[in-house]
């Protein structure tokens, strides 16, 4: 018997890795994609419950491999419904994500990082920096156990990569993700048209994304319409400045055939002027794209304030009025600070990110060489760029 330290994860390998791993035990290719449709297809996630392998197979996997998703340490559930999962990531560390019921359809928030390097001012999850990326396993694994957790069906709800994190940033495992996610014969079998990633403006990593055989639905965060507030409140900006950000918007809507939304969080006296909103109009119109204002959730940390309601909903009718789609998103979870820029291993009511019980998840992951400081000036000379 291997030390367990020693044995390898499986969950989360692809169809050639799987091959590759259990070579020396089955050098049937065959073989490979029977386990990867139990993993991902059925969700067996113990060797013993996959009854088409022989015995004897399944006895040396079992001392062989391991089969490890993210784990739930912490449950929170909102009034609304809404329910934060603080998780314990299978090779250390931990990270969150959220299950939002909305009638027949729920929503998996999942996070593609844990902590964020953007350093965006408005959000809690940027005040962490980067602790590290997710591998696809544990990327797709958050899909796995809500679904679990919720008796979810594929395609009986949507993904969207909101939680933590910058998607585009830790490309290479959202993109074997999408694989593990979409594949019909051996994956979750989810269509892509259910998964939505956000990003913060990565425009090489969006034009990359147009280009790729999955292709999910894009939402970029948008929030400011002149360069000067938006270098402002998202570093990033100074590295991919609007312009740049909108041709790769135009590129990806061209080339995927994918839906594309601005997302605008409203900040009072930020980004909710008067003029603020024909250069939002024109910027949407441009592409052209759908618009998704999201009221503020204040939180005591940070120093914005929430636009008005009044002035929330004056956007939309505006952006309406002059031929641009739009909708204002509901929030949802504020209380167990699950709502949109929320996540950083709070307990409901800290006043501080990363206090009290989340501290422990944040405060022994951190790593001391990626402060936000670090991560924005990193951003803002361009360092960031899609694994
Ligand atoms: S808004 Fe997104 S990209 Fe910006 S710091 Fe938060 S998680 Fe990162």
């Amino acid at each position: 018997m291997f030390p367990v330290a020693s044995i390898r994860n499986l969950y989360g390998l692809s169809v050639e890795e799987l091959s590759e791993a259990l070579s020396p035990l089955e050098p049937r290719p065959f073989t490979a994609r029977q386990i990867a449709a139990h993993l991902y297809a059925r969700r067996l996630l113990d060797f013993d419950r996959m009854t088409d392998l022989p015995a004897k197979l399944r006895a040396e996997l079992a001392r062989s491999f391991t089969i490890q998703l993210p784990s739930p340490a912490e449950t929170l559930v909102s009034r609304d419904g809404t329910t934060r999962y603080v998780l314990s990531l299978p090779s250390a560390g931990s990270v969150e994500a959220v299950f939002i019921p909305s009638g027949k359809r729920a929503t998996l928030c999942i996070s593609s990082q844990s902590g964020c390097a953007l350093g965006c001012t408005f959000c809690m999850t940027g005040t962490l920096g980067l602790l590290r990326h997710l591998s696809s396993g544990e990327i797709a694994g958050q899909v796995a156990l809500l679904m679990d957790l919720h008796r979810l069906r594929p395609n009986c709800f949507n993904i969207v990569f909101m939680g933590m994190g910058e998607p585009l940033h830790n490309y290479q495992a959202l993109k074997a993700a999408l694989r593990l996610l979409c594949d019909r014969r051996t994956g979750f079998g989810i269509s892509p048209g259910h998964i939505t990633v956000s990003t913060a403006g990565l425009a090489p990593a969006i034009e990359k994304l147009a280009a790729e055989e999955i292709v999910p639905r894009l939402a970029v965060s948008l929030n400011a319409t002149t360069d000067e507030a938006r270098s402002r409140i998202m570093p990033i900006n100074k590295s991919y400045p609007i312009l740049s950000l909108m041709e790769a918007c135009g590129k990806f809507l061209r080339e995927a055939g994918q839906r594309l939304t601005l997302e605008y969080v409203m900040l009072s006296g930020v980004n909710d002027s008067r003029e603020d909103l024909p250069r939002l109009a024109r910027l949407a119109s441009s592409l052209p794209a759908r618009v998704n204002l999201i009221p503020f959730n204040a939180t005591p940390e940070l120093p914005f304030q929430p636009s008005p309601m009044e002035q929330v909903r004056r956007f939309r009718d505006g952006l309406l009025k002059r031929g641009v789609r739009a909708s204002i998103r509901a929030s949802r979870g504020p209380d167990i600070r699950a709502a949109c820029g929320q996540l950083s291993f709070g307990a409901p009511g800290d006043g501080a990110a990363g206090t009290g019980r989340g501290e422990s998840a944040a405060g022994k992951n951190r790593r001391a060489s990626d402060p936000p400081e670090a991560a924005m000036e990193r951003a803002a000379a361009g360092e960031l760029v899609a694994r």
